[in-house]
């Protein structure tokens, strides 16, 4: 019973629901986030990811707590393009 155990999430783009983002978590708490996500950026607003399917800003928002995780914003604006 000491296997780590190990959690999948997957976000969804409230715009397009899409796939935005996949974490995974281990057993010691360590927050992962996989290789091939949409970078995570940060500007005046707070943290967002480009959607890679509907190139909107998807608002990201910290998680407080003991894993340094993120979640989807409650409010999105999905006719916000991101600036790039
Ligand atoms: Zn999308």
């Amino acid at each position: 019973m000491d296997k780590p155990v190990m959690r999948v999430s997957f976000a969804e783009c409230p715009c397009c629901d899409g796939e935005l983002y996949v974490t995974v978590t281990t057993g010691d708490g360590v927050f992962h986030s996989m290789k091939d996500n949409p970078r995570l950026q940060q500007d005046a607003k707070g943290y967002f990811m480009k959607c890679r399917h509907c190139s909107k800003r998807v608002a990201l928002k910290p998680v407080p707590g003991p894993l340094a995780t993120l979640a989807l914003d409650d409010h999105q604006n999905c006719d916000e393009l991101t600036p790039m």
